[in-house]
């Protein structure tokens, strides 16, 4: 079995369901008292964000990368960044280390792929949603991508800042997730990317009138799939 390395902490609020994930898949394939082989580095958050919110995103590299190249050296076999958010930097880290990083989108477009899906919403922070890093891989694999108009952006950033980031879970909020997914449906969207790793704490299936795709669960499962190849 290869270790994984997992870079976490943004928030660890999504890193424990990482850790959760992992070890059940690992579980389901092997049985009986088989775990995952994992290394996490979890990261202070605060210090993160302030490089997001300062447009500081070198800086930010420079932390994840040493973080990256520290898991390499403990014997990673691959790195699992537990956010979307900070993939922005994932190809600037990538140079640094001689492992793969896999990646959250990519892994999220195999299964809209297996979906046939073509079209699909896009949730997660505003970095996430209105900038090219994460809709550019999509778009180059012939998915369309919607995102919410600039209000409900705001709603949903608020949210997972102020909110999931932080633990609290509220039924309000989840009804103003699930009127948002809504509105991108009645824009022709098949599907809907929760694209920020704490939303899972707050919308499931249930909650969802398109088929939710969860990036923490479909990056965490395929992460134990990658440790058993
Ligand atoms: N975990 C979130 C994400 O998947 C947001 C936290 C962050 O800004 O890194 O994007």
């Amino acid at each position: 079995m290869k270790t994984i390395g997992l870079i976490g902490g943004m928030s660890w609020e999504s890193t424990i369901t990482y850790y959760q994930i992992i070890n059940e898949t690992i579980k389901k394939k092997l049985g009986g008292l088989h775990s995952a082989k994992i290394l996490l580095y979890s990261v202070d958050f605060d210090e993160i964000e302030k490089c997001q919110s300062s447009g500081h995103w070198d800086q930010a590299a420079n932390i994840l990368t040493a973080v990256a190249k520290n898991l390499e050296l403990a014997g990673a076999d691959c790195i699992v960044i537990c956010t979307n958010t900070m993939h922005k930097i994932a190809p600037q880290m990538q140079k640094e280390i001689s492992i793969p990083i896999l990646h959250i989108a990519d892994t999220t477009i195999c299964q809209l792929k297996k979906a046939k899906i073509n079209k699909v919403g896009l949730l997660g922070t505003k970095y996430t949603m209105e900038e090219a890093f994460y809709k550019e891989r999509l778009i180059k694999q012939g998915i369309d991508v919607i995102i919410p108009d600039k209000e409900n952006i705001d709603i949903v950033n608020d949210i997972i800042f102020n909110e999931l980031c932080l633990g609290i879970i509220k039924d309000t909020s989840r009804k103003k997730f699930a009127a948002i997914i809504q509105a991108l449906k009645n824009q022709g969207a098949q599907g809907v990317i929760l694209g920020c790793t704490e939303i899972g704490l707050l919308i499931q299936q249930k909650d969802s009138v398109l088929p939710a795709f969860d990036t923490t669960i479909i990056h965490a499962t395929s992460a134990a799939e990658f440790a058993l190849e």
